[in-house]
């Protein structure tokens, strides 16, 4: 019996083990796998999709 690897969730740092039932490794749950890519996702690739751009500045960015 070995031991398995421990390794830290990404997201919110739980601990979790390196095993096949570790099925969102290294993220500790799924929940926390899809915000993190989420994340990844909205901040790299911000693209308009369906909306005309014209007149749009790209630097501006959204002001709350
Ligand atoms: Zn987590």
């Amino acid at each position: 019996m070995s031991k398995l690897p421990i390794v830290s969730c990404p997201h919110c740092g739980k601990e979790v083990e390196w095993s096949v039932e570790s099925r969102f490794r290294p993220f500790c749950s799924e929940r926390c796998k899809l915000i993190d890519l989420g994340q990844w996702a909205t901040e790299n690739y911000r693209i308009p999709q369906g909306e005309p751009a014209a007149g749009q500045d790209p630097e501006s960015g959204y002001q709350a």
